[in-house]
């Protein structure tokens, strides 16, 4: 008699997992990252702030509202820094810049783009020695660890991971197994086909740049979009991995709407009231739509969709302080400032998360939240291990995009110790943290501390460091602490000597 119950029971224990694994836990199948460059929190048609504004009016991303409508918006998003390698590399690596090292933007190995910031007293500050070659082959980035757990890991589009001359140079070092378009170089030498991407192309010379869009031969001398080819050899590879049978990690990253700024003149005839340079910015936001439709339309056909986490962010602000149209620093209104500043418009970005099963649809959120998180939530979702390790950052957002309450134990942080070279507002060497709905910040140069709410002030328009001393001390004991935590690096004066640090600096401030 026992042994006709026995064999079914056993049967039971061995198929039990996969009954857990179907059941009130679900995973994401597939992960997609679908990274815009420069993209502003002003810059679709999907409403970040409390209300909806004239540029929600101006853009057209009919289908990033409709991953807002089956997803979750994030009013309060963050990019880890407001330049493009810092954020891109604490995405892949899940450690804020102030851990990496990683505090500005890369290009040649060991050469430092870094500008000096002129001081009031005639002398400038110099950033730390920073890491010049951004993430290498001996990094346990995102896609290594999805690669190694069996996903098809592909990038796309504008990578800027590490420095020519260095192993990250090439995403194909840093765990992906297919890199269509991507190199070190942070922008593209042209947006047309019709000009090989090239920067020589566009000023129609002959002969090769860096900025030289790599690959993509076939689109050359057509008059294609570098957008619209990068979208379309990525359907490709989405296709093949289904085809294979593969779980799927993409790191989709337009190059655009980073500049040059180049129309795709067949969206021009949507924008006839904006200046030349405005109207072309536009069309370059309607074609990363364009884009992103054709994406979820492959993954949709393909039957991968209902089971991707699928992520749509920025890895900095709008660019507002030089090559834009009109009057400079409101491009991210109701936001101050834009790329390269340590105000709001310099790293609050769009973000938007659709998951079915998991997401609740048409939501939003005001918890902050930064790109680093990806890291931990990416692979948690997808139910693969994260790797062994105390220093990491970023924080597993499961918990929020359940609908539930997100526990941080630190701070949101930021700590950019160089100068972008351009001037507006905020755009100087800094740190500054947010924790609640309060944004302290210090600018190293001059030693200079504020505090907003950025809840009820989000253009940073009053200042209340003096008026709340008690917030501000505790605020800034909170950032000195935090920076030496995570190993942060000070800038120093030329000529050798130290800056004041934040503690001098509130020291000063409150005496
Ligand atoms: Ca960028």
């Amino acid at each position: 008699m026992h042994r006709f119950f026995l064999l079914p029971l056993l049967a039971l224990l061995l198929i039990a997992p996969a009954f857990a694994q179907s059941g009130e836990t679900p995973r994401a199948r597939h992960v997609v990252l679908f990274l815009v460059d420069d993209l502003g929190w002003q810059d679709i048609s999907v409403p970040h702030h409390t209300e909806i504004t004239p540029f929600n009016k101006r853009y057209r991303t009919p289908h990033a509202e409709r991953l807002a409508r089956e997803g979750l918006v994030l009013r309060h998003g963050y990019a880890s820094a407001p330049v493009c390698t810092p954020t891109r590399t604490s995405i892949h690596s899940g450690r804020s810049p102030a851990r990496t090292h990683i505090t500005y933007w890369t290009l040649y190995a060991d050469r430092d783009q870094t500008r000096p910031w002129k001081r009031g007293d005639g002398s400038s500050l110099i950033a730390p020695a920073w890491d010049l070659n951004g993430l290498g082959q001996e990094d346990a980035t995102l896609a290594r660890i999805f690669s190694d757990a069996g996903f098809r890991t592909i990038h796309a589009g504008k990578a800027h991971l590490g420095a020519i001359g260095s192993s990250g140079e090439d995403p194909l070092n840093l765990g992906f197994d297919v890199n269509i378009a991507g190199h070190a170089p942070g922008g593209p030498g042209s947006y047309y086909g019709l000009h090989g991407f090239r920067s020589n192309g566009r000023q129609g010379k002959p002969g090769k740049s860096v900025w030289d869009v790599p690959g993509l031969k076939a689109y050359h001398h057509h008059d294609v979009y570098l957008t619209e080819a990068i979208a379309m050899e990525t359907c490709r590879a989405v296709r093949e991995a289904a085809r294979d049978n593969k779980r799927l990690f993409l790191s989709f990253a337009p190059y655009a709407v980073h500049a040059p700024i180049m129309a795709n003149k067949k969206y021009l005839q949507h924008y006839p009231d904006l200046d030349s340079k405005e109207a072309a910015y536009a069309t370059m936001v309607e074609t990363v739509d364009h884009a992103l439709g054709a994406l979820l339309a492959t993954l949709l056909d393909e039957g991968m969709l209902k089971d991707t986490l699928f992520v749509y962010t920025s890895d900095n602000g709008g660019l507002s302080a030089h090559g834009r149209g009109g009057e400079r620093h409101i491009h991210n209104a109701p936001l101050r400032s834009g790329k390269g500043s340590a105000y709001e418009g310099g790293v609050r970005v769009p973000w938007i998360i659709r998951w079915p099963g998991v997401v609740q649809q048409g939501t939003v959120s005001d918890e902050p939240v930064i790109s680093h998180d990806l890291y931990p939530t990416m692979l948690a979702a997808a139910g693969v291990s994260l790797p062994k390790d105390e220093g990491r950052d970023g924080v597993d957002l499961a918990a929020l995009l359940r609908g539930e309450d997100l526990r941080r134990e630190h701070p949101l942080l930021w700590h950019m110790p160089h100068f972008w070279g351009v001037n507006g507002p905020g755009i100087q060497p800094y740190s500054a943290l947010r924790q609640g709905n309060l944004k302290l910040l210090f600018f190293q140069g001059d030693g200079r501390i504020e505090l907003y709410d950025v809840f009820v002030d989000p253009g940073e328009a009053q200042d209340l460091a003096t008026e709340r001393p008690a917030e501000t001390r505790r605020l800034a004991q909170l950032l000195a602490a935090e920076l030496q935590r995570r190993g942060a690096q000070s800038p120093r004066l030329n000529g050798g000597g130290q800056p004041l640090g934040v503690l001098a600096a509130l020291a000063k401030m409150q005496r």
